[in-house]
């Protein structure tokens, strides 16, 4: 039997496809869409049953995505190399369990997408060297900086100056080399103009072969079906019973992974969203209106987004507000939920929980006797700011971390101007 390729389609037009490889370098089709899979691969659970090493296990499930492409033969040492982390499994209770998503570099789970796709880009980058462009007001720029450093690939990070976190800023800026860091003299809607501004101006377009690492990117998406796919199956094994999953949701990218190790015949049993004061889901469901709005600040900030850019790939998979609303579960936690969550969690289990696990846990607490995986997408210590005051403690840098605030800082200060960002750039790289 010939392998069928696997070509990636437009959610706007199916008759808009790239290859994989291309999907991952233009990162957005032409016609404004997002790139999806054009069919979800039906899973073969004996399989993998006795599959036990994740990063085997990752490549077994991504080998369809990557069916005909020109990444296809490197997929077993880009899962080796980018998953080189524990995923730990926590037991909270008889019937709540905690999947720790946060051990990679950087401490949340974005290391898992931006590593796969740091190893993507240093294959497709050999014969042209790329350069990836990132706006960012937290975890996404520190996850890429450290996925991409002393890759073949030159990165350069538009942050807000001043607008982030000292503890977030140190891991953003704490890079050299092919990593540039830089300090934007305005709001982090105003990086996301200069990215987008960008592309869509040739100086950049032919001095620096451009591409991006958001979310967006389905070369940061596909990985994440994996620890879905290996959770619920090697869960199932142990209790015989299919879990629920609760994921803290921002864009919208994480649980999306979710739904398609779902729709690929994983055991997952049913999903939920669990979303800050941002309720774009939740209104949706209760009023069959979708309507984006500006995001509001709350104490899960990586998750203060109005308009979320994984909604279309949702949308695409439930096609009509009836099938919406039949697949897909989403509850809306206040600050003051997040407060009382994050106090009663530490009073009842001694477990220190970040502000958007928090959501989670809240969310579980309104749900059914049935088992329950708690997504946790960071570990608590790069949000000490929010939870010290709440617990009356201080919450110590981890070593990952530790080794990060230790290193000198190389932030830039930049007006908000293209002239000045382009002849900065001009001169950063050509030293390198
Ligand atoms: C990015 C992020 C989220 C939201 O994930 P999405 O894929 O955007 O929904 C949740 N928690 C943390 C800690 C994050 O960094």
């Amino acid at each position: 039997m010939g392998i069928k390729t696997m070509n990636f389609i437009s959610t706007r037009n199916k008759n808009i496809y790239s290859s994989l490889a291309e999907a991952i370098r233009l990162g957005m089709p032409e016609d404004g869409g997002l790139y999806v899979p054009e069919y979800l691969p039906k899973v073969n659970l004996d399989a993998l049953a006795s599959v036990a090493n994740y990063s085997e296990f990752a490549a077994l499930v991504l080998k369809d995505f990557f069916a005909g492409d020109v990444l296809a033969e490197q997929l077993s040492t880009l899962c080796q190399k980018a998953f080189d982390f524990s995923m730990p499994l926590e037991k909270i209770n008889d019937n709540t369990f905690m999947l720790e998503l946060f051990h990679g570099p950087t401490l949340s789970f974005k290391d898992f997408g931006a590593r796969f796709l740091a190893e993507c880009f240093n294959v497709l980058s050999q014969n042209k060297k790329m350069t990836i462009l990132v706006a960012t007001s937290g975890d996404t720029g520190s996850a890429v900086a450290a996925a991409f450093y002393r890759k073949n690939v030159n990165v350069i990070i538009f942050y807000p100056a001043g607008k982030i976190s000292p503890r977030q800023e140190q891991q953003i800026t704490c890079w050299d080399e092919n990593i540039l860091a830089l300090a934007v003299n305005d709001n982090f809607d105003d990086c996301q103009h200069i990215v987008k501004s960008a592309f869509n101006d040739p100086w950049w377009q032919t001095k620096l072969n451009l591409s991006t690492a958001n979310s967006i990117n389905i070369g940061r998406l596909l990985p994440q079906i994996t620890y879905y796919a290996y959770t619920s199956l090697k869960f199932f094994q142990a209790h015989q019973v299919q879990p629920g999953f609760i994921v803290p949701s921002g864009n919208l990218g994480n649980v999306t992974a979710a739904y398609w190790a779902k729709l690929m015949g994983f055991p997952l049993r049913e999903i939920v969203i669990a979303s800050n004061a941002n309720r774009v889901i939740s209104d949706y469901l209760a009023s069959s209106q979708y309507q984006p709005r500006a995001s509001l600040q709350t104490l899960a900030n990586a998750m203060d987004v109005g308009n979320p850019s994984n909604f279309e790939r949702l949308n695409y998979l439930f096609d009509s507000f009836k099938l919406f609303k039949e697949n897909v579960q989403a509850f809306s936690v206040t600050d003051e939920e997040i407060k009382k969550s994050i106090k009663d969690f530490y009073q009842r289990y001694q477990k220190i929980i970040c502000p958007h696990t928090a959501t989670a846990c809240s969310v579980r607490n309104q749900l059914s006797e049935k088992p329950w995986i708690v997504v946790a997408t960071a570990d608590p210590c790069k949000f000490e700011t929010a939870i010290e005051s709440l617990l009356q403690q201080k919450i110590a840098p981890s070593p990952q971390l530790q080794a990060m605030l230790s290193r000198p800082s190389h932030a830039i200060n930049v007006s908000n101007k293209m002239d000045d960002i382009k002849k900065l750039i001009e001169g950063y790289f050509k030293k390198s």
